[in-house]
């Protein structure tokens, strides 16, 4: 069998200072309590990473060494240094696969390897939510039944402003009436990317057992294959090519290779 998947789950752990029932819900804070599950469903090696530590916890050896970043933040998405974000993007082209949770739509670096808003609609009603599993083969959701149902959450609805996912794997139904895109992926580089909607720090979502799966699945799913840096590099060519014609050289390819 395969090493394990090196995971660093990175966690704004904010909340957890300041709001009693999330201290009461996540005590140790959203990273251990998924730190823990992951650990229970094997085959990985976790660490963990937050905001308010050095560097916020992450490092260019830090990410050389982890196979998927798992990131949660909500309030503090602007104190995420841009040398962080720029590191974890560049990390994610190279083949490092990311993992973003919940309000981790609005982070900096989901915004930026994803090109758009990524606004939503929101209200916090601890309503029922219905997550339909739309992709039953999909790694992802290997283990799943027909749907995961969450008694009480916050809502998220439609219009998600994100690029059309490369596969679509979940979607979610409120008690209200919105409909929402809750889990998608996309491939950036060579780096494989998954949203998962469910998360909200006041209720229990992250202790849900079916929740822990499809968060385990994709820790496996989103490991990279290889690590590549593109360069751009010049080339020559592979076959023996014939001389252009003379006109075409003084007007173009001469030119051209004497300004590279
Ligand atoms: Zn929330």
């Amino acid at each position: 069998m395969s090493n394990p998947v090196r995971v660093t789950i990175w966690n704004e752990a904010r909340h957890e200072k300041s709001n009693p029932t999330v201290q009461k819900i996540y005590p140790h804070g959203i990273h251990h309590t998924i730190s823990e599950a992951l650990t229970q469903l094997g085959h990985v090696h976790i660490r963990t990473a937050t905001l308010d530590e050095e560097n916020h916890g992450l490092s260019e050896d830090i990410l050389t060494n982890t196979d998927v970043l798992f990131w949660w933040g909500h309030c503090a998405h602007g104190e995420v240094n841009d040398d962080t974000v720029d590191m974890v993007q560049r990390h994610v082209l190279e083949g490092m696969g990311l993992v973003v949770l919940h309000s981790g739509h609005f982070s900096k670096i989901f915004r930026r390897l994803l090109g758009t808003n990524c606004s939503l609609k929101w209200r916090e009603a601890a309503e029922k939510e219905r997550l339909w599993v739309i992709e039953p083969s999909h790694p992802i959701c290997a283990g799943l039944g027909e749907y995961i149902e969450l008694p009480h959450t916050e809502m998220y609805g439609e219009r998600f402003d994100i690029p059309t996912p490369d596969e679509l794997l979940f979607i979610s139904w409120f008690a209200g009436g919105e409909v929402f895109r809750s889990g998608c992926t996309w491939r950036r580089g060579h780096g494989k990317i998954f949203y998962f909607r469910p998360g909200h720090e006041t209720y229990p979502i992250y202790h849900n057992p079916e929740i822990q799966k499809v968060l385990h699945n994709a820790a496996l799913w989103a490991a990279p294959s290889m690590r590549k840096r593109d360069s751009c590099p010049n080339t020559q060519p592979f076959e023996a090519l014939p001389p252009p014609p003379a006109d075409i050289v003084s007007a173009g390819i001469q030119q051209d290779a004497s300004q590279l």
